[in-house]
């Protein structure tokens, strides 16, 4: 799932006019996470570490930059894609070749299991992006075939399974037969401790992005109220009264309900925008964008955060109907933990919701408080 962005555009990082054709005709609209912060890094040349889930975009986040760094005119091989099976290595060549349909960029595609014969014979006209597996690239790099020495980027794709004991000599060699100022970039969902010593040994100062914080509670101090069903939308605009908000997401259980309260908070006087899993997803990005920016101070949303909300002028959250589980509870309020910045969270409790209330608050093994007539500034 690509979702919510930071706000980015492609047209932001400056890519070469064929390349952005080939990005839109593929129907990527915006970049993802991973994308946004792996593309304008993978330019400055750095070496990367990046971490972030299955199906968040990490291809295009390699791809698209090698191709911008793709000197065409060049007849040697500039960028190799290593991957440990075929069938990923045959997919993410396809995404080469649609990403860079007008480029005139050559990608080949070699893998074990195949006719060495064939490879040889396609590795003697110009070739500017290699993918493959270790093996069968190691061999032609070896016979002298796939000529590696002016290769400046690296992709290591499925990181963790390249490094396994398995592959990993064969890539320590490969990566000495690309040009002495090669760059290497890791891509993975995880990085266990095998990777280390291939790290320490070859990948000096990267730059890490790791969209998998775990989520945390730590900073954010939580508060309930009772409530009935009806005071809700009272006790809300006591909330806005009482408390200095710089900017809030108000969490509701459905579609229907997130539209009525965004009404209702307007109708109070109030500047708020929402969002809901029913939007479209531009509209969605656009939405979140705007609030980004610090359009409007308010934000109803229904849960479509996969991740905690990581804006960092956003000081409430607010829990106007209480989440069945504390899985959703932590996704609404939790942020990565390395964002050190505090927030307070406020949950409206219903009479039906106390026992989920107890339920949450021992399984996150959290503390959610009653709320205090005032609240200490310092909290929030
Ligand atoms: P990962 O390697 O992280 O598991 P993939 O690179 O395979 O994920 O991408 C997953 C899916 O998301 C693919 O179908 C891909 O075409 C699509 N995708 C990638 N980037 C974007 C984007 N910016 N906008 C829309 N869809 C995208
Ligand atoms: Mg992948």
């Amino acid at each position: 799932d690509v979702t919510l962005t930071r706000g980015q555009e492609f047209e932001d990082y400056f890519l070469k006019r064929e390349l952005l054709m080939g990005i839109f005709e593929k129907g990527f609209e915006r970049p993802s996470p991973v994308q946004e912060r792996a593309i304008p890094i993978i330019l400055q040349n750095r070496n990367v570490l990046a971490r972030a889930k299955n199906g968040t975009g990490k291809t295009a986040a390699f791809i698209i930059p090698c191709l911008e760094k793709t000197d065409p005119v060049k007849k040697h091989i500039q960028v190799l894609i290593l991957i440990p099976t075929r069938e990923l290595a045959l997919q993410t060549s396809a995404v080469v070749r649609e990403l860079g349909k007008h480029m005139k960029v050559e990608c080949m595609v070699s893998t074990g299991g195949t006719s060495l014969k064939d490879d040889i014979m396609r590795l003697y006209k110009p070739v500017h992006v290699l993918v493959g597996t270790p093996g069968r690239i190691l061999d032609l790099s070896e016979k002298g075939v796939a000529i590696l020495t002016q290769c400046h980027t690296l992709i290591m794709d499925e990181a963790d399974k390249l490094l396994s004991p398995e592959f990993e000599p064969l890539l320590e060699k490969l990566v000495l037969h690309c040009s002495p100022e090669r760059q290497i970039c890791l891509f993975s969902a995880t990085f266990p401790v095998s990777v280390k010593k291939f790290k320490d040994k070859f990948i000096h100062h990267p730059y890490e992005i790791n969209l998998m914080d775990d989520l945390t509670l730590k900073g954010i101090t939580q508060f309930y109220a009772f409530v009935e069903e009806r005071q809700k939308v009272h006790c809300l605009h006591t909330l806005f009264t009482k408390l200095e908000i710089n900017q809030s997401v108000i969490f509701c259980n459905s579609v229907n309900r997130v539209e009525l309260l965004a009404k209702k908070i307007t109708e109070l006087g109030y500047s708020c925008f929402y969002i809901h899993a029913k939007m479209q997803q531009s509209h969605r990005n656009r939405v979140f964008h705007e609030f980004r920016n610090g359009s409007t101070r308010h934000l109803v949303s229904s849960d479509l955060f996969t991740r905690g909300i990581d804006i960092q002028s956003v000081n409430v959250v607010i829990n106007f109907d209480f989440p069945k589980t504390s899985e959703t509870y932590l996704h609404r309020i939790g942020r990565a933990g390395r964002f050190g910045h505090l927030g307070l969270a406020i949950n409206l409790i219903t009479f039906d919701d106390r026992f989920n209330l107890y339920r949450i608050e021992s399984e996150l093994a959290t503390e959610i408080k009653p709320i205090p007539p005032t609240i200490d500034r310092e909290l929030y």
